[in-house]
């Protein structure tokens, strides 16, 4: 049997070994999680809603364990960990009320009755990425549970842990055996036979837009349905009546945050020309605050990247840009970056056009609102974006002009378990979260009844 090593990313050492499935072990978690769904899709949806229910409090329970996991294995810090489980609860709970309010209609028609069920696929497989591992594996495990699907789940083979721990979680709090299951090991070949095997209906998969595509792709050939959650280069804009100090204090979270690892960073900053020098003295004061250390002190913002990949990466990227300033990082061991700044850049930089998933934020000047919202859409992705201004009418008009899923004003915030999030263009398809979550777990079925 093969088994991956897991890093803890703050030392570069081996936290733990997982064996890696193989084809038979895919194949057996399908016919589980099939088995257990015939059972579950027709149990009383108000057992349903509390065994969602004991799932959140399981998780509540656990979630100093989990943090301290999830932190070790991401590098995140402890806090920001804290913050993730937490999360993880509450999206238990949120669609804890799914089970009894997937609500079909009936519909007037003549010579009968005709009504609407949402029915579940049966099994779904979803393959999640490494950077908010629990986070992200529950927007899609709990409405898909909810829903009355069987789930099989990959995770990144970097950060399967907490997934783990996970599983067991779930039939301690009442889960059907067999319903859930994680498997591990490499996109290829394991995601791959998620998206291949003929049982399973539906993939949710949040990761890279290059492999997204190459799963849409595959689905496409089955008419397999996806829901993708992908990259994204997302832009603030900052006008000079904004509260400038609050601006660049949030970059502390809205792209140093998990090591700038969030698909949601807002790692292109429009400032507009005159507020450029007052904006960027308090970036400097931000990055140089930054506290990038040791994942597991409490006070730790910012922690290191993934892996010495990402670090060679992200340093690829930065030394082919002009570097403001930069903060400080620990030397090592582990795969540590500091938090820095490039300006002035061009907007075809390959620094301010590819998705760097690190630290780093390119400042860019503007001069009007219109020239602001050209080059901020001027991407082929669209997840979130930000606009600082006290002006609420432009605020608003920019928002409905930014081609994006996310937006925030006066803010970096982009998910909350009660709202849709999701990517325009190459950034996604489909929504995730929200009320209408479980609906991307389910076929809408229409039944006609002859009086
Ligand atoms: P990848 O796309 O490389 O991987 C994501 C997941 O897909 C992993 O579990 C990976 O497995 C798996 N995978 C890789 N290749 C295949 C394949 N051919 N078939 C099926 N599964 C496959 O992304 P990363 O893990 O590197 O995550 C970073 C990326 O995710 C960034 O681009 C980021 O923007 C994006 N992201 C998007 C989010 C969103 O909501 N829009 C949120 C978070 C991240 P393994 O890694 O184990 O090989």
């Amino acid at each position: 049997m093969m088994k991956g090593q897991v890093l803890e990313p703050a030392t570069g050492g081996v936290l733990a070994e997982v064996p890696w499935a193989t084809a038979a072990d895919v194949d057996d978690a399908v016919r589980r999680a099939a088995l257990a769904q015939r059972e579950w899709s027709r149990a009383d949806p108000a057992h349903r809603a509390e065994v969602m229910i004991a799932i959140a409090e399981a998780v509540r329970a656990e979630a100093e364990e989990l943090a301290r996991l999830e932190a070790r294995n991401v590098g995140m810090p402890i806090a920001d960990a804290r913050g993730a489980m937490a999360g993880v609860a509450s999206t238990f709970r949120y669609y804890s009320a799914t089970p009894e309010r997937l609500l079909g209609s009936t519909i007037p028609v003549s010579g009968g009755l005709d009504m609407t069920f949402h029915e579940p696929f049966g099994v779904v497989g979803l393959i999640t990425p490494w950077n908010y591992p629990l986070s992200i594996a529950t927007w899609k495990v709990a409405p898909a549970l909810a829903a009355g699907n069987g789930v099989v789940l990959k995770p990144s083979e970097l950060t399967p842990l907490t997934a783990l721990e996970l599983q067991r979680i779930v039939v301690e709090a009442g889960l059907p055996e067999g319903l859930f299951n994680v498997v591990v090991g490499p996109g290829d070949p394991v995601g791959q036979m998620l998206v291949d095997h003929p049982d399973i209906r539906k993939v949710g998969f949040t990761g890279s837009t290059a492999v997204g595509r190459t799963i849409a792709r595959q689905a496409g050939d089955r008419l397999k349905r996806v829901t993708l959650e992908l990259g994204g280069k997302s832009a603030a804009l900052v006008f000079a009546d904004a509260d400038l100090q609050a601006a660049a204090a949030g970059l502390a979270g809205g792209v140093f945050g998990n090591s700038g690892q969030d698909c949601c960073a807002r790692s292109r900053v429009f400032v507009e020309r005159p507020a450029m020098e007052e904006f960027l003295a308090y970036v400097k004061e931000t990055t140089a605050a930054m506290r990038v250390g040791d994942p597991l002190d409490e006070n730790t913002q910012m922690g290191p990247l993934i892996s010495q990949r990402q670090r060679e990466r992200v340093a690829s990227y930065v030394s082919q840009a002009p570097v403001l300033f930069e903060g400080s990082a620990p030397d090592g061991p582990g795969f540590w970056y500091p938090p820095t700044v490039l300006h002035p850049v061009d907007d075809d930089h390959p620094a301010a056009r590819d998705e760097i998933f690190g630290p780093v934020v390119c400042v860019l000047p503007f001069d009007s609102e219109d020239e602001a919202v050209r080059r901020a859409n001027d991407t082929s992705y669209g997840l979130a974006g930000s606009i600082w201004s006290h002006d609420g009418a432009r605020a608003l008009r920019i928002a409905r002009a930014m081609e994006a899923g996310a937006l925030a004003v006066n803010s970096y915030s982009s998910v909350r378990v009660n709202t849709p999030f999701g990517g325009f263009k190459d950034s996604g398809l489909g929504r995730e979260l929200g009320p209408d979550a479980p609906l991307a777990y389910t076929e809408l079925k229409n039944v006609f009844v002859k009086t």
